[in-house]
């Protein structure tokens, strides 16, 4: 049994789609397995930020 999370930016410039269990948000995000506890594997769509917001936290 696998499971699908998504890890995405809050607030970017446009509309992460997480509701899918597919990578289908216009961002292009990065699919890759992570290890739970117990061998368990779930998917992870790593969303990319378009608003350069790697400069820093803070409003
Ligand atoms: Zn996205």
């Amino acid at each position: 049994m696998t499971a699908t999370v998504h890890v995405a930016p809050i607030s970017d410039l446009i509309e992460h789609e997480t509701e899918s269990d597919e990578p289908t948000c216009i961002c292009g995000p990065v699919t890759m397995p992570i290890e739970l506890v117990d061998g368990l594997i779930a998917w992870a769509h790593v969303h990319v930020s378009l608003d350069g917001r790697e400069r820093g936290e803070g409003d």
